[in-house]
């Protein structure tokens, strides 16, 4: 029993409650303000009526002031509602005024009820009537102005008509009666209208309020995939779909517009073997960092996104003059260059940059990119790192290195390949102790080509394969003919030792020739051995098992030397040229040889200096404790026919050396 009153009393305070929907508030109010001047308008106009009817029948206090007070307040409250009107509240103040509201309407009702009650008295039949048809036709109106607020609605009905029936029931008036029992179904049916009419409009601002809901959050899913769709997870930068689709924008306004260009690739040396050597999940910081660093650069005239594993694609804007995209490289390789504080420890990395500007190297995205990346290709294949900016020079070469390659694939390019052979001298013996031998082409259409070009050319395309296989066997047909303690050292080139099958043809031609194999040696460059460290160990790996030795090429020129040279099986190092150049008047490079020579003492390793062109430099190397060397000081390259000769006499050059 208890609990069923309960409920009655729940669901009618619920009724009467002000909502708890902030929305529902909000409209609630909305829909009530624009009544408001209706309202209190029909109030003013049917009292000053009733107060006209009144007049010198009732007391003045009752016709005239007390009428005059309510509407007065009445108007007070239309001109707070026009100054009011435009002002923005906040969800909570709007809680507050409804609270508000609901307290006037009741007091209003109750205070025009009483008044109008007041003057009954007073009139004649006519009068009477009218009071009662006053405060039923006036709480009618009021009501449905009300009818957005149920409670203010309900309460209202109730305040006006309970007194309003009780007093016309009472008056034993058979007129009055009808219209208290008439205004009572009235007000019933009403009622029944509000609370339908009531819910229906709850209910429209539910669905509407979930709706803006569906909506907001349809919006946010799609902001979300579109950012999925461009950004790269990892760095936060644009991705490679977004680059590109940025790339078209950007050559859409270069035209239009006239505005300049540019498209930009970053690659970061050394990237591949810290990834390899220290995991995936210190690469993965590695690039989080670089990303932050390149966005850290980004403005409107430059953007960065992640177009590839350690490849970065920029995109420059308005002026992309020579020197002030010189000026934006060199802060990206300053940024990217300073060493990475990772909670796994610090690494080092340096950024090679090649840039392609609209129109000059192209006017596609394809074309640009194309451009861009042989640039980066330029820059790296000089191995300086650093910037290129494709121009003229690279367009002769891309010519030129397609002429090579149509020459390199002619059928008797085997015959027009030799070998040559430098020496590599023991000072301490003063004795040739072996042969390197450098690959010489005389082409019939191109004439002599450097090596370091048609290397280039033939690394890119398969032709390497066959090459290296012609090289290697007349390098070692003529070995097998020299005595046997002279060696004889081979440059392998990045592709040969890229793969388990790439070496087995190394092996294979190794064999055949018959030379023991402890007199050969191969030669493979850092940027070979980087780019895939656990591989390279496996290829070298097999290399060792045949007996044959393995040198680190033109060491110093490499990013990251040190840190995996003892994980590689290498037994020597060949110091690159660089470092000679300058070794007799400069102590840096002096105190760089110092140390790799140390280094090669301490892991048991030989060290060959090379490029050694004149006896001073030889006198300061032999004095940092260097013994192997090899040089135009000590030898050119010589055609193979020459080497026995040279062997015999044994051309150790005649200026005096140091003593050990
Ligand atoms: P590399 O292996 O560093 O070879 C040494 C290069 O330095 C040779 O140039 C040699 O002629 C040159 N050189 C020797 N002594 C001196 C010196 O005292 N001063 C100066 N300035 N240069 C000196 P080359 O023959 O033009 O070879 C260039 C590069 O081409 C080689 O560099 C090597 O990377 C590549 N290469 C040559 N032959 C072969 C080969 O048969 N196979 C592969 N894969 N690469 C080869
Ligand atoms: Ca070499
Ligand atoms: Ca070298």
């Amino acid at each position: 029993m208890i609990r069923k009153k309960l409920r009655y009393f729940k669901a009618i305070s619920s009724i009467l409650a002000v909502p708890s929907s902030a929305e529902l508030s909000r409209s609630q109010f909305e829909a009530f303000s624009r009544q408001i001047p209706l309202l209190y308008g029909l109030l003013i106009i049917n009292t000053v009526a009733v107060a006209y009817t009144h007049f010198r029948v009732a007391p003045n206090w009752l016709s005239i002031y007390a009428p005059f007070a309510l509407c007065s307040v009445c108007g007070a409250r239309v001109i707070l509602w026009l100054r009011a009107r435009k002002i923005e509240l906040s969800d909570v103040a709007i809680t507050k005024r409804l609270r508000s509201t609901l307290q006037l309407v009741v007091l209003l009702g109750a205070v025009f009820t009483a008044w109008g009650l007041l003057l009954y008295p007073f009139g004649d039949a006519y009068a009477k009537c009218h009071v009662a048809f006053y405060i039923s036709i006036t709480v009618i109106g009021c009501i449905f102005c009300l009818m957005h607020m149920r409670t203010a609605a309900l309460s209202m009905t109730f305040i006006v008509l309970t007194p309003f029936v009780v007093f016309f029931l009472a008056s034993q008036n058979a007129v009055l009666i009808a219209i208290a029992i008439n205004m009572m179904l009235v007000a019933a049916v009403m009622v029944v209208v509000l609370l339908i009419y009531y819910r229906d409009f709850a209910d429209l601002i539910e669905s509407q309020r979930s709706l803006l809901i569906k909506h907001a959050e349809t919006e946010r899913l799609s902001a979300e995939n579109f950012q999925l769709a461009n950004l790269d997870t990892l760095t936060r930068l644009p991705n490679r779909r977004r680059f590109f689709s940025d790339l078209d924008e950007l050559l859409l306004t270069a035209r239009e517009a006239k505005q300049g260009a540019a498209l930009g690739v970053v690659d970061l040396n050394g990237f591949k073997a810290i990834n390899d050597l220290y995991g995936h999940h210190f690469g993965d910081r590695l690039l989080e960092e670089v990303g932050r660093r390149l966005a850290i650069l980004s403005s409107p005239c430059m953007s960065a996104a992640r177009v590839g594993g350690d490849e970065f694609g920029l995109l420059f804007r308005g002026d992309v003059s020579e020197a002030r995209l010189l000026e934006l490289s060199d802060a990206i390789c300053a940024l990217l260059e300073r060493p990475y504080e990772l909670a796994e420890g610090t690494a080092r990395l340096s950024a090679s940059l090649g840039i392609a500007v609209f129109p000059d190297a192209g006017t596609t995205a394809v074309e640009l990119s194309e451009r861009a990346d042989y640039a980066l290709l330029f820059v790296k294949d000089r191995r300086r790192g650093g910037v290129a900016i494709f121009s003229s020079e690279h367009e002769t070469q891309i010519k030129r290195h397609a002429e090579i390659e149509q020459a390199l694939k002619r059928p008797d390019f085997g015959h027009e390949v030799s070998v040559f052979f430098q020496p590599i001298f023991d000072v301490s013996s003063r004795r040739i102790v072996a042969f390197e031998a450098l690959a010489r082409w005389d082409s019939p259409t191109l004439g002599a080509i450097s090596p370091a070009d048609f290397f280039v050319v033939a690394e890119r395309t398969d032709l390497i394969y066959p090459l290296t296989d012609v090289l290697l066997r007349k390098a070692l047909e003529a070995a097998a003919t020299w005595p046997s303690q002279v060696g004889i050292s081979f440059n392998l080139s990045a592709r040969d030792v890229s793969s388990a099958e790439a070496v087995d043809r190394v092996i294979r031609t190794a064999l055949a020739s018959g030379v023991a194999p402890n007199r050969i040696n191969f030669e493979v460059t850092e940027t070979a051995l980087i780019q895939n460290v656990s591989c390279a160990q496996e290829t070298l790996g097999a290399l060792k098992k045949l007996g044959v030795q393995v040198s680190l090429d033109d060491f110093g020129t490499g990013y990251s030397s040190l840190s995996y040279v003892h994980r590689l099986p290498i037994d020597k190092l060949k110091v690159d040229r660089s470092f000679v150049a300058d070794i007799a008047g400069d102590p840096v490079a002096r105190a760089v040889v110092k140390s790799i020579v140390d280094l090669c003492k301490n892991l048991g390793l030989a060290c060959i200096i090379e490029g050694v062109e004149t006896a001073s430099q030889a006198n300061v190397l032999r004095g940092l404790g260097c013994t192997l060397m090899q040089g135009y000081f000590f030898g050119r390259p010589i055609a193979g026919a020459d080497v026995l000769d040279a062997i015999a006499t044994n051309g150790f050059p005649s200026e005096t050396l140091l003593p050990n």
